[in-house]
């Protein structure tokens, strides 16, 4: 059994849905398919959970329609003519009756957000199953909804893997066709209510997948050729890392390397299950591999920028000393805001703290003030990681402008700077 990953860019569009079935039909053995959302509908299906979340109801159908056209385009590329699957036109329905008839006031926001944009998923493996079937590929199709329970914890639910192994071998066990099909991201609750594991979290679904079905290997198919040492999109001259250890690929994944989620990592490791990240354009590539032990460790320096960060600053109102005591308080508040915090440096009465943008910032920093804290931040930060920097990079980076915070150990330096500043 192989798992492969399919994300959105790779299925952004009908040639991308056809080479995943070339891909499958060239794979020999038992397959299981983890499939996103297709190209940016998970976004759209944002806006529509928020128009919806305030009660603009028009507002909501019109950018539900925009995600059917979407998938519209894509249908009629696979089939040569305007096609639309009883399943697919189900889903529609299902959702359209939600944001139209629905109270938002019924239920929290993230329960909302779950519910709603989990479609964008349901959409694109109902897709790809039904072409799949098509290509002349027989292909079963699950819904992770029934097979990977998770807490509920919503919007960053965490799947209980004990709980979801027999569910999920024996879903496989029981499918008659070879190639397998589930969604990334997805879950739910031991009541059913939908769940979500956090964006792009559809490598840990493959990750868990793998686990679970004591995988070969997993394959995530990507628009890249491999992993690569920096974001061609960011840095110039970078290159392709042909091996990576799990203990390399978290690093890279927790620093914000947007390549793999950083969760994926951990199962895989324990049950000492290779990584590809492979080239869908063109398959014959090697990739990149990422495994327990490899022959040539990485030599050149990798960076990683994580943008849309908030730096804190938090003292305590009676100068009390920050550390021990309060440390905990601090985290205590930032957990329960499911804030992420990515860099912590503190002196003897203040801590500063790097965390994603959230949109509990006002709520966090009333927090603090109860708990006797000052606190100030800079929104439209970004965090650059260097690992195995030279001192060429803290010249060119660490000591320009826009800089507001430096950590660095022989290794790996951290800097936290305002947006845009190049
Ligand atoms: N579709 C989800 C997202 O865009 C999950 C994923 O792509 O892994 O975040
Ligand atoms: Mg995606």
């Amino acid at each position: 059994m192989k798992v492969y990953k399919f994300g959105g860019a790779s299925v952004k569009e009908a040639a991308g849905v056809r080479n995943l079935a070339e891909i499958a039909r060239g794979t020999e053995g038992r397959l299981f398919i983890i499939v996103s959302a297709m190209g940016k509908t998970t976004n759209a299906l944002e806006r529509v959970m928020e128009s919806f979340w305030e009660g603009r109801t028009g507002e909501a159908v019109v950018a539900m329609q925009q995600v059917v056209d979407y998938h519209a385009t894509i249908l009629e590329g696979l089939w040569g003519e305007p096609h639309l699957p009883e399943r697919v036109r189900g889903l529609y329905e299902e959702l359209e009756e939600i944001i139209t008839l629905s109270n938002p006031q019924s239920r929290s926001y993230e329960e909302w957000y779950d519910r709603i944009v989990s479609f964008g998923e349901l959409i694109s493996t109902t897709i790809v199953s039904e072409y799949l079937n098509y290509a002349g590929i027989g292909s079963h199709l699950l819904d992770m909804r029934r097979i990977f329970l998770t807490s509920n914890r919503f919007r960053d639910a965490n799947i209980d893997i004990v709980s979801s192994t027999p569910r999920l071998k024996k879903a496989v066990e029981l499918a008659q066709e070879r190639v397998v099909v589930g969604q990334g991201f997805i879950g739910a609750t031991e009541q059913g209510a939908t769940t979500t594991i956090g964006r792009e979290g559809s490598d840990y679904s493959a990750a868990v997948a793998g686990y679970i079905l004591d995988a070969e290997s997993v394959s995530i198919w990507k628009d890249v050729e491999g992993i690569l040492n920096g974001d061609p999109k960011q840095f110039e001259d970078v290159s392709y890392i042909p091996e990576l250890t799990y203990l390399d690929a978290i690093e890279l994944a927790y620093s914000g390397a947007q390549i793999i989620h950083p969760k994926t990592i951990k199962p895989l490791q324990n049950k000492r299950i290779p990584l590809y990240v492979k080239c869908f354009v063109n398959p014959s590539l090697p990739g990149s591999v990422i495994k327990a032990e490899i022959d040539r460790p990485i030599d050149k320096p990798i960076l990683i920028l994580k943008k849309n960060q908030i730096l804190l600053s938090i003292k305590p109102e009676d100068y009390s000393f920050i550390l021990e005591e309060r440390m905990a308080e601090i985290f205590k508040i930032l957990e329960s805001y499911r804030a992420k915090v990515h860099l912590v440096q503190n002196s003897a009465i203040s801590m500063a703290l790097c965390i994603d943008s959230t949109r509990y910032l006002d709520e966090i920093v009333e927090e603090f003030h109860k708990a006797g804290f000052t606190v100030k931040y800079n929104s439209d930060m970004e965090l650059l990681t260097i690992r195995g920097y030279h001192k060429e990079h803290l010249v060119q980076y660490a000591e320009a402008e826009g800089v507001y915070m430096t950590q660095r150990s022989r290794k790996v330096l951290r800097i936290i700077r305002k947006t845009n500043v190049e």
